[in-house]
């Protein structure tokens, strides 16, 4: 999914990317000002005039977004948290930052810094719409703006995770318990009841013959239901991991391959005939690299006979190391995050045993044979 996103700048050295669904919203929104929005209370503009303004406005929405994003994102770095990335998309914007909160007083204050860049931005768009009260244009657009981010930090402050508030309602339940999993479940199950809660109210604007609104709400709490769900799966997986390390967890389901061999034979002997993917490359005996089905696919049809092993493996020195007594729980997250899906554990020159996320899943699988999942 990484990749489809555009990359668009850095705030603060945190880059910023847009979802393709973020055009749909942009020109949703713009649309909507344009037709409706606006010729309610301003009449007399021109048909152009609408849609400046309101592509305007909604361009100014987005900025707003991202300062709301940048809020969060710079209190996450005063706790010393990495903030990988910043995406807007068809419901906002997020902002990804790369570990959980040390402590529910950082969490606390990560969380309320977006709602209250919010509630700032409307104070400030209120004052400019009463400032410039002779221009109808600069009215419109700030008064909207204003009453926008007004409803974003409302919206935010809905205290059930994923949102702003399930977080600040899982830094209070986490300082008041001591309990950092319980308190996830909490904010999560209150997450799942808004959601449930949205899309019960969007079906009853749709028979209200509400049907944009209603779908539009529909979708929000359908979001809202698919995030705190997966939360709490995530909250499962990691109870089940904790405490096992990558040993644990590897497969033997690898060939071993030759780098002077090519790509078709690889193809051939490998792919098709033994059906298997996951290729260690020996010279003499010696690893010298690792050859992913991701590597393989990458080469075209016409190449895969001229191009070697050597030409498209991944080198020994750039394969991610990870180390077998590492926890289970930090070595998947780093195969998560990292675009080959699958790493080789070479520990004394040796390989002993390669560890993606199939051989993770049979773990699970061996984990709760032996009954230890109840
Ligand atoms: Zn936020």
């Amino acid at each position: 999914m990484k990749h489809k996103h555009i990359s668009i700048g850095k705030i603060l050295g945190i880059p910023i990317y847009l979802d393709p669904s973020w055009f749909l919203i942009l020109a949703l929104l713009t649309w909507m000002l344009a037709q409706s929005y606006f010729p309610l209370e301003f009449k007399n503009w021109t048909k152009f005039a609408y849609w400046l303004v309101g592509f305007i406005t909604s361009i100014f929405f987005f900025l707003s977004i991202l300062l709301h994003e940048s809020g969060h994102s710079i209190i996450a770095k005063k706790y010393k948290l990495k903030v990988k990335r910043i995406t807007l998309f068809l419901f906002g914007g997020v902002s990804e930052i790369s570990k959980e909160p040390p402590k529910s007083s950082a969490e606390f204050w990560i969380a309320v810094a977006g709602p209250i860049t919010s509630f700032v931005l409307a104070a400030i768009f209120y004052l400019l719409a009463k400032v410039f009260v002779h221009n109808q244009y600069l009215v419109a657009s700030f008064q909207y703006l204003a009453f926008i981010n007004f409803i974003l930090a409302i919206f935010n402050l809905i205290p059930g995770f994923p949102l702003d508030g399930g977080r600040i309602l899982r830094s209070i339940v986490w300082a008041i318990t001591k309990n950092y999993k319980q308190a996830t479940t909490i904010a999560a199950n209150a997450g799942r009841f808004f959601g449930f809660l949205f899309i019960m109210l969007g079906v009853f604007q749709i028979f209200q013959n509400n049907v944009f609104d209603g779908l539009w709400i529909v979708f929000i709490g359908w979001f809202l239901e698919i995030a705190a769900m997966s939360q709490i799966q995530r909250q499962a997986l990691n109870g089940l991991l904790l405490g096992h390390q990558v040993h644990e967890a590897l497969s033997n389901d690898y060939g071993i391959v030759y780098p002077d061999s090519t790509v078709q034979e690889i193809i051939d002997n490998h792919f098709i005939g033994a059906n298997r993917r996951n290729l260690l490359v020996k010279d003499n005996n010696i690893i010298v690299g690792f050859l992913t089905p991701g590597r393989i696919n990458s080469i075209s049809i016409k190449d895969r006979q001229n191009k070697t092993v050597e030409d498209v493996m991944i080198p020994l020195q750039d394969i991610n190391k990870i180390n077998s007594t590492e926890p289970l729980l930090d070595a998947l997250r780093s195969i998560n995050e990292n675009d080959v899906r699958v790493v080789p554990v070479i520990e004394n020159g040796n390989c002993i045993g390669i560890l993606n996320r199939n051989s993770i899943t049979q773990f699970i699988f061996e984990l709760q044979k032996l009954g230890a999942l109840k």
